[in-house]
């Protein structure tokens, strides 16, 4: 059966419909079919937006996806004033609309802006060849350059230089990556000051680690050529082997006055008691114009030299006198020190011995060399007394006494009174001796002293 036939029985003839409607209802038949089928194509496409080959959201429109990516580019324009180019490759393709993973430009905006990155025309600050600031301009490269300059600057009319090579290179970068001169400043900064630390009383190379947050092995590679062993007060050691990005070395030279202390000039004055002094004359300190070259690394003096020195004024001295007068009872003499007591030089010296105390000096002379008062005084000791063998005590007055020892003839009394270089007795070897010698004593209230500082 045909369509006409079937037509042509069930609905009005539509061969007999005037030729003009059968054409347009024809038309628009055929018309209707194509919107359909073309409206089912779209309902069951949509796209996805692939960013370096991975697909992040599916959205409806093209045109929506499109205008939220210059959306988000105009606005890293509007933020850096120079053209913005999005760092991954972005594309949008046509897929199969699946319903569930549908986005609003909404969310696509918030996807993207978590994986996008973007890039501008800007200006790297390389040391030794290496990126390590990026700036959006080479003008604030520059200003970088600049404030580090001045920042470690320690004179108006210092020379500052980097140690490193410093340049400035116009480059494409990664937005994200770009910092203010600032930010740059303070980076500069905190990496230019190495941790040092002051070895103290009684630490050793652990408590140092321990205290200061880092392993002894750290400690060891922050510090060459250190020896834990030989590791001395006041030295002071690295604390972190990091070295600073950029070090910036300041040199300026400058003349200043200073004084020269006047030099002080000692006069022994025998007749003034030991310990006393009195100033004769004041002195005067001189001036001198010194031109130092101080040198600075990161903004600590490292070196200070003298470049030249010239003297304005002379100092004059100060002339101090002294007293050289012992506390001795004499006034025979006007010497002051005692006399040598025995012939032959110091054999053993006053101090420790053997792990006892020596409270004399011995005087190497021969046996039966005559022994002679060191001073005048009076005689408190004249015999044997203990490991000293013959011994005499001569008492000068002020709580000063002499003792003399190991004697092998006393030729005095107690009670007597000598006078200076008067023949006591003879050196010998009695009591605690290994051969002949003048054991030699300088008693001040009871408490042994060092004769040297009498003799
Ligand atoms: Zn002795």
């Amino acid at each position: 059966m045909s369509l006409r036939e079937t037509a042509g029985k069930g609905l009005p003839s539509f061969n007999k419909l005037p030729f003009k409607m059968r054409a347009g209802l024809l038309a628009a038949a055929v018309l209707l079919i194509i919107t359909s089928f073309v409206h089912i194509l779209n309902f069951n496409k949509a796209y996805a937006v692939v960013v370096d080959g991975k697909t992040i959201a599916t959205v409806a429109s093209k045109h929506d996806a499109d205008a939220v990516i210059e959306q988000l580019i105009d606005q890293q324009e509007k933020k850096y004033g120079k053209p913005v180019n999005i760092v991954q490759n972005i594309t949008i393709e046509k897929v199969s609309k699946d319903k569930k993973m549908l986005v609003s430009s909404d969310q696509l905006e918030q996807r993207l802006k978590t994986v996008l990155d973007y890039k501008i025309q800007g200006a790297a600050v390389k040391v030794n060849g290496k990126v390590q600031f990026a700036f959006k301009s080479r003008e604030e490269a520059e200003n970088f350059i600049k404030a580090l300059k001045e920042e470690y600057k320690t004179a108006e009319n210092a020379v500052v230089k980097f140690e490193e090579k410093v340049e400035i290179a116009e480059m494409p970068l990664q937005t994200d990556k770009i910092i203010n001169v600032q930010s740059a400043l303070d980076e500069v900064k905190k990496e230019g000051r190495i941790p040092r630390y002051k070895v103290k009383e009684g630490d050793t190379l652990w408590d140092i680690a321990v205290n200061n947050g880092v392993s002894v092995d750290e400690l060891l590679a922050a510090n060459p050529g250190f020896k834990p062993e030989l590791m001395q007060i006041g030295q002071v050691i690295k604390l972190s082997d990091k070295e600073p990005l950029i070090n910036v070395v300041c040199i300026h030279e400058k003349t200043v006055e200073e004084k020269i202390e006047a030099p002080v000039k000692i006069k022994r004055n025998p007749n003034m008691l030991q310990g006393k002094t009195k100033v004769i004359e004041p002195g005067e300190d001189g001036l001198k114009k010194v031109k130092y070259r101080f040198i600075a690394k990161n903004g600590e003096q490292t070196e200070k030299i003298i470049l030249d020195e010239k003297v304005i004024k002379e100092p004059t001295a100060r002339i101090v006198e002294k007293g050289t007068r012992m506390l001795v009872a004499s006034r025979n003499y006007g010497g002051g020190r005692l006399a040598k007591p025995a012939p032959g030089g110091i054999v053993s010296a006053f101090g420790p011995r053997w792990g006892r105390m020596h409270e004399g000096v011995d005087l190497g002379a021969a046996y039966g060399s005559p022994v002679v008062a060191a001073d005048s005084g009076k005689v408190i000791r004249a015999g044997w007394y203990g490991n000293y063998g013959k011994c005499v005590d001569i008492s000068h007055g002020n709580g000063i006494v002499t003792r003399y020892a190991h004697l092998s003839k006393i030729k005095v009394k107690v009670g007597q009174q000598v006078k200076r270089n008067q023949v006591i007795g003879n050196v010998g070897t009695t009591g605690r001796t290994t051969g002949p010698h003048l054991h030699f004593e300088v008693r001040v209230n009871g408490r042994p002293v060092n004769p040297v500082n009498y003799m």
